[in-house]
């Protein structure tokens, strides 16, 4: 009888034990469904992270939580009372503010967009998706224009909006793997083709993804080359820099581990590569993801150990006149393809055959 009440005390405690455990992961998820799209959320590598962050808490709020209830039982009743109202009022009101200040927030941006893009959307769309869209290309668009464009131009930037992923797709030539993308003529409003961004509703809300910062950061990058074409410089330098400037935010967090895990485990392929390739492979949409990663691994390294300036300080320089080749080289003193073996040896932390 003993030992079956013993077993019974075990069980009910590791129960116990699963069930406050499968809590924190849902509060955990939705925690994170703020910061992340659905398809992200239950990527195998989230829920595993999730599950353990969630173990460690559990492990440490139970040593924390007998040395509390010890400090609560020596507590008058009137103290209780006010502890108990003060943690209410601030479960209530902090939330409240916060979403406040951030509505405020994107109204004003909202408000400056309207002067800069011109939206047409290609199919219904609810306001929620348009405005979605359009925050997230008025934050970026100003943030780099004040940082880098001196005088930027008037043109209202032409945004297309589309709510069928294969219809946009059919406007480029590489159809299969484009998520989104920008048509630039010089002396002409660019184009960026975007598909709709997750409304945003109380429970369903969603971070954006990183598409419109990363297609306005081509439109700021012509802008600083003025007349000149965006051919000046290696696709993977402008990639790169677009995807370094549109996964900064902690909205990119769960893509910079993505592309950081990806490159580790194509190490072997990466180092067997040269140079690291200069053109689209559009062979197949692995060598593409391969090819986004490795530029903006390369772009970060150039902006971590360089400074965040000298990656455009390159676009500056090439837009008055020099090669993008002598550009690099007068701002990191190695060519671009030398400083990509010396980014190499960094970021796989050993040394490369000669
Ligand atoms: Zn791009």
């Amino acid at each position: 009888m003993v030992t079956t009440r013993r077993i019974h005390g075990k069980l009910k405690q590791a129960m116990g034990f699963l069930v406050s455990l499968v809590i924190l992961v849902i509060i955990l998820l939705l925690f994170l469904s703020d910061f992340l799209n659905p398809s992200k959320l239950l990527h195998p590598l989230i829920v595993a992270t999730v599950i353990l962050v969630s173990a460690a808490i559990l492990f440490l709020v139970d040593r924390l939580g007998k040395k509390l209830a010890a400090i609560w039982r020596q507590f008058s009743r009137k103290k209780r009372l006010v502890v108990l109202l003060s943690f209410v009022g601030l479960a209530i009101l902090l939330p409240l503010a916060i979403s406040f200040a951030r509505w405020e927030n994107d109204q004003k941006l909202l408000t400056a967009a309207s002067g800069q893009f011109l939206v047409e959307s290609q199919g219904p769309l609810a306001k929620g998706q348009i405005d979605n869209s359009l925050i997230e290309l008025e934050k970026q668009l100003t943030k780099l224009r004040r940082l880098y464009v001196k005088s930027p131009p008037t043109y209202r930037i032409v945004v297309k909006l589309y709510t069928d992923s294969s219809e946009l797709q059919a406007r480029t030539l590489n159809a299969d793997w484009v998520s989104a993308f920008v048509s630039i003529t010089p002396g002409q409003a660019p184009t960026i083709f975007l598909p709709t961004e997750e409304g945003g509703g109380f429970w369903t809300k969603t971070a954006a993804t990183p598409n419109p910062a990363h297609e306005t950061t081509h439109i700021v990058v012509s802008e600083v080359l003025k007349n000149r074409t965006m051919r000046l410089l290696p696709v993977s330098f402008h990639e790169g820099l677009a995807q370094y400037e549109s996964l900064k935010d902690t909205t990119g967090l769960p893509y910079r581990i993505e592309n950081y895990i990806y490159l580790i485990l194509n190490k072997e392929k990466i180092i067997s590569m040269e140079d690291i390739p200069d053109h689209h492979p559009i062979e197949n949409s692995n060598d593409i993801r391969l090819f986004y990663s490795l530029s903006y691994e390369y772009v970060r390294f150039l902006a971590r150990e360089h400074g965040e300036l000298s990656v455009w300080q390159v676009v500056q320089s090439v837009s008055e006149g020099k090669t993008f080749d002598s550009a690099f080289q007068s701002v990191f003193g190695e060519t671009y393809k030398n400083e990509y073996q010396t980014f190499l040896k960094a970021f796989f932390g050993y040394g490369l055959p000669p």
